[in-house]
């Protein structure tokens, strides 16, 4: 079974990936379709610039309601990160997995995992790019990985 942090070759399709899948809804689905094309879309507020996550209504900090979709750089640097030992259904083999929070170039922070560096190489502010992981015929999974300097 393949891990987290194995080579990003692994997220070609080679095996059923059996973990759970995020499920799209309205709001959401301008994102995940922009990871299948490979590109890391985000809401942009009309009214003041500001970049936030999906799928908020309003912006956080001029709360205006009006927005659109942007193409968002992909590069970040991370923020956070712990590592995971306790072994969830489905995730049993990927233990100790890493859980990290990226700050994106753009200012908001997602939740995501690292991969193509081991667990113990992590450092906290280290330059990082999105990885596109097409875990399902429908469904590819943003995940980063140390951006090439
Ligand atoms: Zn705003």
């Amino acid at each position: 079974m393949r891990g987290f942090n194995n080579s990003p070759l692994d997220g070609l399709m080679s095996e059923t990936y059996t973990k759970p899948l995020p499920q799209a809804d309205e709001e959401s689905r301008e994102f995940y379709e922009g990871t299948r094309r490979h590109e890391l879309m985000l809401m942009r507020c009309l009214s003041c610039l500001a970049w936030r996550l999906p799928s908020r209504p309003r912006c956080p900090d001029c709360l205006s309601t009006e927005s659109e979709w942007a193409k968002a750089s992909g590069r970040g640097t991370l923020y956070s990160f712990g590592i995971m030992h306790q072994k969830f259904p489905g995730f049993a083999d990927d233990v100790p997995y890493n859980y990290a929070v990226v700050e994106l170039e753009e200012g908001p922070r997602i939740v995501s995992n690292i991969v193509a560096v081991a667990n113990e190489d992590l450092k906290v502010d280290m330059p990082l790019v999105a990885y596109y992981d097409d875990v399902a015929d429908d469904t590819t999974l943003i995940r980063f990985q140390p951006a090439q300097s």
